[in-house]
């Protein structure tokens, strides 16, 4: 068992020190923001994330998990530091490093010991001998320091069951002992190990998210066809995924993706090609259709009546997917801020993430404590995020409810035979529309 430090407390920092300490290693998570810190020595987290908190407070109790703001006090035993900083986007696309580049000199001027420093964070191609530079411009104890990039793939919402049930750990190392102990820290879990170097590692992780979302945009290009011959991009897309050289996964026609990765990944691996000289056309294209698709329940109810200028429209979920609280490039943020820009009125509701939508939605939109409240009244539906909750409404309430029962659904929640038999206008995604 290893001593472990993980830097950055996130969805992915705290879900790595929460599951490296339940296979029995000792962690200690390190946070400069205090309040967190303060919260998660309480046992309590500051992030939504499913059976998060039951396994940290168990390993907590068990005395192999604990919290600091404190670097010095965090690096002092390691034999492994873990970075899982932010990378946000950059006003250009491309990604900020200041976290990872403030990290590294912490490590520098703390580390203590010879020390593995292995990069959670989705970093561009060449970051890690970065880190490593600056480490040593900035050393001040006379010990090794050995660098391995290992992306992180878990998905928010099921984080605990992603780290636990991976397709495969990826291991970018310049050194084959370094290599060798990342390997064996994770061996509990029992996931493939792909060994590779460092450059090969970062890549794989922007090539993998650029991908899902090819697959994503891919089937929203064929929705959209689908709507204009008549065909259903439901039936489509079960067809093509029958051919396992396809497969079904991302195959999900909807309002485009969101969240803290795809699109800030995506921006950030144009920018990468861009910065060699490469126009990256296809990734370009994804990202525009996107950027389309986000809003079409927008432009969906616009040609249904023809402004939307006084209209009440309630908008179902705001996190970017369900089973989180994450409204980091949500559609239910670009889509609730042209419904205020057209004129419309907007109820909103969440199972989750209301507080956190607060902080960055616009002041006019009411935010309601269930969806009855919020559907009260109003003249359209917006369906942005399929929560369990927002599915298992029954459809009749709609009917009781709303001025004239009118749904656009972002996220085809329910089969076309089923809302037939509600007297509701429904408008889905690459689907017949039901009046
Ligand atoms: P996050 O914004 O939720 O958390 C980052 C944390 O790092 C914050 O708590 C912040 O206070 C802390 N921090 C910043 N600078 C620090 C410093 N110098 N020392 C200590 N703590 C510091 O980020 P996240 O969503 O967990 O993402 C982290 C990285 O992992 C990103 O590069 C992201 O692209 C990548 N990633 C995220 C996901 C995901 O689903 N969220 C999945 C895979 C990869």
């Amino acid at each position: 068992m290893r001593n472990v430090a993980i830097v950055g407390t996130g969805y992915v920092g705290l879900v790595t020190g929460v599951c490296l300490s339940e296979i029995g290693h000792n962690v200690i998570c390190i946070d400069i923001d205090q309040e967190k810190v303060k919260k998660l020595k309480a046992g309590k987290l500051s992030i939504f994330e499913p059976n998060l908190e039951e396994l940290m407070i168990t390993n907590i109790e068990r005395g192999r998990l604990s919290f600091t703001s404190d670097h010095a006090e965090g690096f002092k035993d390691s034999e492994v530091i873990y970075i899982a900083v932010g990378t946000p986007q950059k006003t250009d696309g491309s990604a900020d490093l200041t976290h990872i580049e403030q990290v590294a000199v912490q490590i520098a001027l703390h580390a203590k010991r010879d020390v593995i420093v292995v990069t959670k964070s989705t970093v561009p191609v060449g970051t890690n001998e970065r880190i490593k530079e600056i480490i040593h411009e900035y050393l001040v104890s006379d010990i090794k320091i050995d660098i391995v990039s290992n992306p992180e793939f878990l998905r928010e919402g099921s984080a605990i069951h992603d780290t636990f049930n991976g397709d495969r750990i990826v291991i970018g190392a310049e050194c084959e002992h370094a290599a060798t102990i990342i390997e064996e820290i994770n061996k509990p879990f029992q996931i493939p190990v792909y060994k590779t170097d460092i450059r090969s590692a970062e890549m794989i992780k922007y090539a993998s998210n650029a991908f899902l979302a090819t697959k994503i945009s891919f089937i929203n290009e064929i929705a959209t066809i689908c709507e204009h011959v008549g065909a259903n991009v439901e039936d489509v897309a079960i067809g093509m995924g029958q051919d396992s050289r396809i497969g079904t996964k991302f195959l999900k026609a909807g309002i485009g993706y969101g969240g803290s990765c795809f699109p800030k990944d995506t921006n950030a691996l144009y920018q990468i090609a861009g910065h060699k000289d490469y126009s990256f056309h296809l990734l370009k294209t994804v990202i525009d259709v996107n950027n389309k698709q986000q809003t079409l329940l927008v432009d969906k109810a616009k040609k249904r009546f023809g402004f939307l200028k006084g209209k009440k429209i309630a908008v179902l979920g705001l996190a970017f997917k369900p089973n989180t609280d994450d409204i980091r490039e949500a559609a239910s943020i670009f889509i609730i801020n042209r419904l205020i820009a057209e004129g419309a009125g907007v109820t909103a509701y969440d199972p989750i993430a209301v507080k956190k939508a607060e902080r960055v939605l616009r002041p006019e939109v009411q935010f309601m404590s269930n969806i009855e409240k919020a559907i009260h009244g109003t003249d359209a539906v917006f369906i942005v995020t399929e929560w369990r909750e927002i599915i298992d409404f029954p459809l009749k309430k709609y009917v009781e409810l709303m001025n004239r029962p009118i749904i656009f659904d972002g996220r085809n929640c329910y089969s076309l035979n089923e809302m037939k038999k509600f007297p509701i206008e429904y408008y889905s995604i690459g689907r017949p529309i039901i009046n």
